[in-house]
């Protein structure tokens, strides 16, 4: 069995605040070295799972920020690390090799989630997301470019508006960990990390014993972008093939939903631009 872990940072126990999480900013560099170590043990915590669950291989993919917040030195001898960035399927880079099953650690709440730590969907700029209509954030649109893979999403850990979202979005079959439960934006309940790890390690191993069923999106699919501010919309809709459906609204429909989620990258990016 091959399994495939996208490790992200902010649904990670104990982290609370984008201090904790923040690689560029000196201010933070002392609680953004815990941080990392955190999110080292509940990505190991998954691997050990999968392991007991009989997998043969473990890619762990590092998905927060810069994407090299993974401590290779802690890595779990039996995990590939895949860090570092620009990587094209960003998130998900590596799915393509084909997996049994992905697992989503340390995942979040969708930008605009009332009691959700840190909620947001890749960058500041985006307020919304919907494809096909319905409001989804990375969970949801990782998900899908896992699902047009054929990959299922066995598990997704992070606090209880993480989980909640997993679980409306895959069904109540994948597995949720809550190793959180949010107060607020910047404030959780969180349990001990040695707990977070085990409720990971167990809960890995048990949603991989059992079957599940990718989320693959209809052909053709679309997509619509809420941004912030317009000028971020102005520079989105440069994206040959791109619709502007208002001052704040940009979509793309393509019948293939790996180009789509291209296309995704490809707006957000364009809008971060000033
Ligand atoms: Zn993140």
């Amino acid at each position: 069995m091959r399994v495939y872990v996208s490790v992200d940072m902010e649904g990670i126990a104990g982290i609370v605040h984008e201090d904790q999480t923040n690689p560029v900013d000196p201010r933070c560099a002392a609680e953004y070295a815990r941080g990392r170590k955190l999110m080292t043990e509940e990505a190991n915590a998954a691997v050990e799972g999968a392991l007991a669950a009989g997998a043969g291989f473990v890619l762990l993919n590092d998905s927060h920020w810069d994407m090299r917040n993974l401590l290779a030195e802690e890595l779990h001898h039996a995990a590939v690390l895949l860090s570092g960035g620009p990587k094209r399927l960003s998130m998900l880079e590596g799915i393509e090799a084909g997996f049994d099953a992905a697992l989503f650690i340390g995942y979040h709440a969708k930008a605009g989630t009332a009691r959700a730590v840190l909620d947001h969907t890749m960058t500041d700029v985006v307020r919304d997301v919907r494809l096909n209509g319905r409001s989804m954030g990375e969970l949801g649109l990782n998900a899908a470019l896992a699902g047009s893979y054929g990959v299922p999403v066995a598990l997704v850990s992070g606090d209880d508006a993480a989980a909640a979202e997993a679980r409306d979005l895959l069904g109540p079959e994948v597995g949720t960990v809550v190793v959180k439960e949010a107060v607020s934006r910047h404030a959780a309940r969180s349990v001990a990390p040695q707990v977070a790890r085990r409720r990971i390690r167990e809960g890995v191993a048990e949603a991989l014993g059992r079957p599940h069923r990718p989320f693959v999106p209809p052909s053709p699919s679309a997509i619509e972008v809420d941004f912030t501010f317009s000028y971020q919309a102005d520079y989105a809709e440069l994206a040959p093939g791109s619709v502007r459906h208002g001052a704040l609204t940009v979509g793309y429909t393509h019948p293939d939903f790996r180009e789509l989620f291209r296309a995704w990258r490809a707006l957000y990016n364009l809008a971060k631009v000033e």
